[in-house]
């Protein structure tokens, strides 16, 4: 789950780390309201859950409160990378001298966190990425002890900061990498960290994406959500209990298990197939569920053929079957269909939909060969 910038540098704050105290506006008049208290020149910056805001012209510098009204009615009226904006951040603007980038992400090679920094920060860092990728520099952060001063000083020494500004990096990189541990994030960041003209450093943005996992820890978190920032069939996925990423392909696959789920969408692709989603329904086997689920995959257009594959266990492969037969009633499609049941009770699963006139497979192979064959048939 992404947090919008606002969001984002208020729980820095909360840490300690400096940022512009701004705030949010809905319509142009409150920003200029914004602009008018805040009494000097002022960034509006739209808030939508993407990044490359600058680059699309969604942050603007305004001198008035005019000005601000101006270009908050304009960017409340973009659409920035598909995402309305519905709402600007007035900060007060900021001038600086330079621009850093600080950030920390899991790199799971090393299963560990792995905090970033680099001078070149701003809006092209993607590019310093690409291009001179030195020019990004790296601290490892243990698990278990966290973030050491000393690495953060020597982060700071390493991309070049004026001894003067080390001491205050390094408390920034400090509270960052408490806040990244304490919300269970996958990515926090600052882009840009401000060199202020007075040789402070000050958190000009900031972005905070949390493990989806971890949010029963973080009610309070949670409500912070966005509907905007998922897609409809995610949404949907989410209320439904389901599990569901959305692919490119061509046969939809519902499944009874995660790894089971994965390995699935590897003996399609082995079979020269291209899955269309992925997806886990989980334990259980209400009809309803199920319902939601073949909903979500038949949205997609793009779906020529359904493998189901399903693992009898504790819930056995009749009551999935029966939640099957169950859930084609409520949703009617021609879209070709190919089970595969193994487990408990799988004879009396695979019965059960023949008569509803599934075609069923006796091994997941069979059954994806099937699926194959049927998407490539109806190209
Ligand atoms: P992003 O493009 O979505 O990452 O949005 P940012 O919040 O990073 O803003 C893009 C760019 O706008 C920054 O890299 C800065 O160059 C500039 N910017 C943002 N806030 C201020 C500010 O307060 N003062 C000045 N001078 N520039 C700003
Ligand atoms: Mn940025």
């Amino acid at each position: 789950m992404k947090l919008h910038e606002h969001q984002s540098k208020e729980i820095f704050a909360r840490y300690g780390i400096p940022t512009p105290k701004g705030k949010v506006a809905y319509d142009a008049e409150s920003a200029r309201e914004i602009a008018k208290e805040i009494g000097k020149p002022v960034v509006v910056k739209a808030q939508v859950l993407v990044g490359g805001r600058g680059k699309a012209g969604g942050v603007k510098l305004a001198k008035t409160p005019d000005e601000t009204e101006q270009h908050a009615e304009n960017i409340l009226g973009m659409t920035i990378k598909g995402l309305p904006v519905r709402k600007v951040l007035i900060d007060p603007a900021v001038p600086n001298k330079a621009e850093i980038y600080l950030g920390i992400v899991v790199d799971r090679a090393q299963g560990a966190p792995v905090m970033m920094a680099s001078s070149a920060g701003g809006m092209e860092i993607e590019e310093v990425a690409r291009v001179s990728p030195e020019k990004i520099k790296r601290e490892t952060i243990d698990p278990v002890l966290g973030l050491q001063a000393y690495q953060a000083r020597a982060l700071g020494y390493r991309i070049g900061l004026d001894k003067k500004l080390v001491p205050e990096f390094a408390k920034i990189a400090m509270a960052l990498a408490r806040v990244f541990a304490d919300t269970d994030a996958s990515l926090v960041e600052i882009n840009p960290l401000f060199i202020t003209a007075e040789d402070s450093l000050v958190a000009a943005d900031g972005k905070l994406v949390l493990d989806d996992s971890a949010l029963d820890r973080h009610h309070d978190l949670e409500m912070l959500r966005d509907p905007d920032e998922e897609q409809d069939a995610e949404r949907e996925a989410r209320r439904a209990g389901l599990s569901f990423v959305k692919l490119d392909g061509n046969i939809g696959c519902m499944v009874n298990g995660a790894g089971l789920a994965m390995a699935t969408m590897d003996v399609i692709k082995f079979y020269g197939g291209e899955p269309a989603n992925f997806l886990d329904i989980g334990g259980g086997a209400k009809a309803d569920k199920v319902a939601a689920a073949l909903r979500l995959i038949l949205a997609d257009t793009n779906v020529k053929a359904v493998l189901l594959n399903i693992f009898g266990g504790i819930t056995r492969g009749d009551e999935v079957a029966r939640g099957i037969v169950e859930a084609l009633n409520q949703v009617k499609t021609d879209v070709p269909m190919v089970a595969r049941i193994v487990g408990t009770n799988a004879e009396e699963g695979r019965k059960i939909l023949a008569n509803a006139n599934m075609q069923t497979a006796s091994s997941l192979e069979e059954g994806a060969r099937m699926a194959v064959e049927i998407a490539k048939g109806s190209n």
